[in-house]
C-alpha cells in the first residue's frame, strides 16, 4: 500500500470523492478545491506550504469508510447486508405543494429540513445549490428560511462539495441539518472525529441516494448537445417540476426559450461521465445519515404524476424528526414493505456486488485502494452471476490498462 503524506496522493491515485472535507480541515488553510472538468472537484495544495500534519488524510473518506459491522437494535434484518441500518421504510411527499413540485422526487428532504427549522429547534440547513455565477456548478450554503431551502431543492447531477462549507456550519447561530450524498456524510463523520466540538452544530443528517456524480463536463456537453451556450444560461435544473421531471436550462432574462429534455434521456447522457471512483463506492444510500431519501423506482410512473420519495429512517433521532414532521402536517408518509427498497434500487445493489472484484484487480496491479470496514463486499460479490464476477475483474483490468490508471493522475495527464 502506498503511503501518502498529504491529500495530493489521494488525488493523484484517483481515490478522491470530492466532498471537500480536507479543504475545511487543513489547519493551515492550504487546500483549495479545483474543478477537474472531466472528473470532479478535487483538492489542490498551495505549493510548498504543506507541513505534513496529516489532518487532510484523517478526514478523507476517499481513503476509506467504516460502517457499523453489526445490526443496530431494531434494524430491519433483511436489509442490513445491502443497505446498513434501516429502522423504517416509508414512502411519501412534502405536503407543501411547491416543495413537492420543485423537489427532486417528493421534496421530502426539503420538507424535513423545513420542519427541523420551523419546529424542530434547528437554525437551518447546510447544503449545496447552484452557483449563481455559473449555474451548471454548485456551491455550499446555509438555508435559514423556506425560500432559501426551496431555492436549493432538487438533485444536482454535477460535482458538489458540501463539506467544503463546514466553516458555515461552524459559525452558524445554532445547530443545522447537514444534507449530502453518501461520500459527503462519510467526510462529515470523519471530520467530526477530528474536530469533535463541531458535532454540537450538527443537529441532524439527511442523505440522498447516489449512484455516482457526473463531472462538470457532462453538463457542459449536454448543454451543447441541446444547442445551448453555457455562458448564456441563468438556471440549470436537473429534475423536478413533476416526477422525475426534466433537465431544464433557462437563459438569462426569463423563462422563455428554456431548453428541456426528459429526465431519463438527460441522466442516460450524464451518467457516462461518472468518475471511476464512484464505481468503488460501497454506500449508495447514505448509510451514515439519520434519514436518507431516494426514488421509489419500484413502480411504474403515470404521466404527469406528482413526486414521491422513498425514505429510510436510520436512527432514533431520525425517527423522532419524521414523527414530528408527520404529526404537524409537513410530510405525508406511509410505511412500505422493505422489499420495495431492493426493487427500487437494483442498479445500486449490482454495482456494490462488483466492488470486491474491482478492488482485487486494483491490488493485483499494485494500485492503492480505499479501506472499507464493516461492508460485507465479498459476500455480495460471491452472490453475483459468474459472468458478472468475471466482468468485475477483467473489466477493471482492461480499464486500468486503457486509461493508464497504473500511473498517478498528473503523470497520466502529461503523458
Ligand atoms: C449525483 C446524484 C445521484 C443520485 N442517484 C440516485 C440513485 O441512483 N437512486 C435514487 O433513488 N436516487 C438518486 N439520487 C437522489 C435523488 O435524485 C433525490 O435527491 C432523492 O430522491 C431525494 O429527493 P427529494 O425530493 O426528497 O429531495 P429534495 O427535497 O429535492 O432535496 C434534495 C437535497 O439534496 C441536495 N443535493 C442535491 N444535489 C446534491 C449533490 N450533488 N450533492 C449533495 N447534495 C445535493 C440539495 O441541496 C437538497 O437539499 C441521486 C442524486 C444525486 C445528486
Amino acid at each position: 500500500m502506498k503511503k501518502f503524506t498529504n491529500i495530493q496522493g489521494v488525488v493523484d491515485w484517483r481515490l478522491c470523492v470530492g466532498c471537500g472535507a480536507c479543504a475545511y480541515a487543513c489547519p493551515q488553510g492550504n487546500i483549495e478545491l479545483q474543478d477537474l472538468e472531466r472528473e470532479g472537484l478535487r483538492p489542490s495544495l498551495k505549493a510548498g506550504r504543506c507541513q505534513g500534519c496529516g489532518t487532510c488524510l484523517a478526514v478523507c473518506p476517499g481513503l476509506g469508510v467504516a460502517r457499523q459491522g453489526q445490526e443496530a437494535p431494531g434494524s430491519i434484518r433483511e436489509l442490513f447486508t445491502g443497505w446498513g441500518t434501516v429502522l423504517e421504510v416509508l414512502e411519501g411527499y412534502a405536503v407543501d405543494p411547491e416543495l413537492r413540485y420543485q423537489g427532486s422526487s417528493g421534496g421530502l428532504i426539503t420538507a424535513l429540513a423545513l420542519y427541523g427549522l420551523e419546529k424542530g429547534g434547528l437554525a437551518g440547513a447546510q447544503h449545496i445549490g447552484a452557483d449563481p455565477e455559473q449555474p451548471w456548478k454548485n456551491v455550499p450554503g446555509v438555508s435559514q428560511n423556506r425560500d432559501q431551502l426551496l431555492h436549493r431543492a432538487g438533485s444536482r447531477y454535477a460535482p458538489a462539495a458540501p463539506c467544503a462549507g463546514l466553516g458555515l456550519l461552524e459559525s452558524a447561530p445554532g445547530s443545522l441539518a447537514f444534507i449530502g450524498k453518501p461520500c459527503d456524510l462519510a467526510g462529515l463523520s470523519k471530520t467530526l472525529n477530528a474536530y469533535p466540538d463541531l458535532a454540537a452544530k450538527v443537529g441532524l443528517t439527511l442523505g440522498i441516494f447516489c449512484a455516482g456524480t457526473p463531472s462538470t463536463q457532462a453538463t457542459v456537453d449536454l448543454l451543447k448537445k441541446m444547442k445551448v451556450d453555457p455562458s448564456g444560461v441563468h438556471e440549470v435544473r436537473y429534475r423536478g417540476r413533476g416526477w422525475p421531471g426534466s433537465f431544464r436550462a433557462r437563459p438569462a432574462g426569463g423563462g422563455r426559450g428554456a431548453a428541456e429534455m426528459p429526465y431519463e434521456e438527460a441522466w442516460s447522457f450524464l451518467e457516462k461521465y461518472r468518475p471511476y471512483r464512484c464505481y468503488l463506492c460501497p454506500d449508495a444510500t447514505s448509510e451514515l445519515a439519520d434519514i436518507s431519501c431516494g426514488d421509489p423506482w419500484y413502480r411504474e410512473r403515470q404521466a404527469g404524476e406528482a413526486g414521491v420519495s422513498l425514505v429510510l429512517v436510520r436512527t432514533e433521532k431520525g425517527r423522532d424528526l419524521v414523527r414530528g414532521a408527520r404529526q404537524t402536517g409537513y410530510v405525508q408518509l406511509e410505511p412500505r414493505n422493505p422489499r420495495v427498497l431492493v426493487e427500487s434500487q437494483k442498479g445500486i445493489l449490482n454495482k456494490r456486488g462488483a466492488i470486491w472484484g474491482r478492488l482485487l484487480t486494483m491490488k493485483a496491479f499494485g494500485l492503492p485502494t480505499p479501506g472499507y470496514e464493516g461492508f460485507p463486499l465479498y459476500l455480495q460479490w460471491k452472490d453475483l452471476p459468474w459472468e458478472e464476477k468475471v466482468r468485475s475483474i477483467l473489466g477493471t483490468g482492461k480499464r486500468i490498462v486503457r486509461r493508464k490508471y497504473f500511473l498517478p493522475q498528473r503523470l497520466a495527464m502529461r503523458g
